[in-house]
């Protein structure tokens, strides 16, 4: 059941624009900035130790038009963080973090008012990564972790019930790539009924996510989970994107997500990226997965604020308009 207190963000910014733009890399734009993250808890050690710059980025994508703010916690978990020698209370405090300093970027560029013209308030989702990512090996491509549906409850819940404690406006799970995680995440969600969620999958191919099962079938397997409010795929490279959401539009009434990565692949043992970027203008390039269906649209990893200020420029011409003079 859905409390009547459920705060649906999504839908209010969707009641009255086309699209939806989410952010673009987090991680990329720290190491643009110099952070080193090289690191199993990658942007989640920069919150220990640099979380100003974290606070930065967050600005400058509400600046290039973002109307969303993605967390740097998808990596922070209290398993991670405990093997840092960081005990259960301090690691909550960090994960909090991570929505405090969206939330404060948030609140400061808002607060001037030239930044309202023809947009909504932007609001906070909190990332909400995969068992893989805590694992820190790449399996957030992969799956199959060999967990039950309780044990990823278990896992998933400490950090949950932290960043909904600290604020966060929704939760963004994310690069989940297996069916069983998703299935996980719904049901916990049950345990916090005030909350909605995005679910945005990883995904192998034009109709697969990254462990082998159907899209459309776990979308489908979604559709009826009224504390989801929307559903899609990042992470992934562009060029699977478009058949991706004609996938997922069989199966669903609800707002189709796209960030994909800018086409690059990670390769977990060098913590690095391989291969070039496939975009000659992301921002460009997604206008095709809004024409496809998609209405919430950004960029994962390797994508900037400049990618997320080219998108917004179409989503929101007016604003474009109005802030050639300015920029
Ligand atoms: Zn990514």
């Amino acid at each position: 059941m859905v409390s009547s207190q459920t705060i649906n963000p999504i839908a209010s910014i969707l009641d009255h624009y086309p699209a939806l733009v989410i952010d673009g890399a987090l991680a990329t734009e720290l190491e643009r900035r110099g952070c080193d993250l090289k690191d199993p808890l990658w942007s989640a050690k920069i919150l220990l130790e640099q979380p100003e710059i974290i606070k930065q980025v967050h600005y400058d994508y509400f600046n290039a038009g973002a109307d969303c703010a993605i967390t740097a916690s998808y990596q922070a978990t209290v398993e991670g963080f405990a093997k840092r020698g960081l005990n259960e209370k301090e690691a909550i405090a960090l994960i909090q973090k991570s929505v405090k300093l969206a939330v404060e970027a948030r609140d400061e560029f808002w607060a001037d008012e030239t930044h309202r013209f023809g947009r909504a308030k932007p609001f906070v989702a909190a990332s909400v990564g995969p068992y893989g990512a805590f694992l820190a090996d790449g399996s957030e491509y992969r799956g199959k972790y060999g967990l039950t549906e309780k044990e990823l409850m278990d896992f998933h819940r400490p950090r949950m019930k932290a960043l909904l404690a600290a604020g966060t406006d929704m939760l963004a799970c994310e690069t989940i790539p297996s069916l069983t995680e998703a299935q996980a995440i719904a049901k916990l969600l049950r345990e916090f009924p005030n909350t909605t969620a995005w679910v945005s999958f990883s995904a192998r191919d034009e109709k697969h996510i990254s462990e082998g099962q159907v899209f459309a079938d776990c979308v489908k397997e979604l559709e009826d989970d009224q504390q989801i409010a929307a559903i899609g795929i990042n992470c992934t490279s562009p060029k699977y994107i478009s058949s991706l959401i004609c996938e997922a539009k069989k199966a669903t009434t609800k707002p189709i997500l796209v960030y994909p990565n800018s086409g690059e692949t990670y390769n977990a043992t060098k913590h690095d990226w391989d291969g070039n970027p496939i975009h000659e203008s992301f921002g460009e390039q997604a206008k095709e997965w809004f024409k496809a269906g998609a209405r919430l649209i950004g960029g994962c990893c390797r994508t900037t604020p400049e990618d997320i200020r080219v998108i917004a420029s179409w989503a929101r011409p007016s604003r474009s308009r109005k802030n050639i003079g300015t920029m």
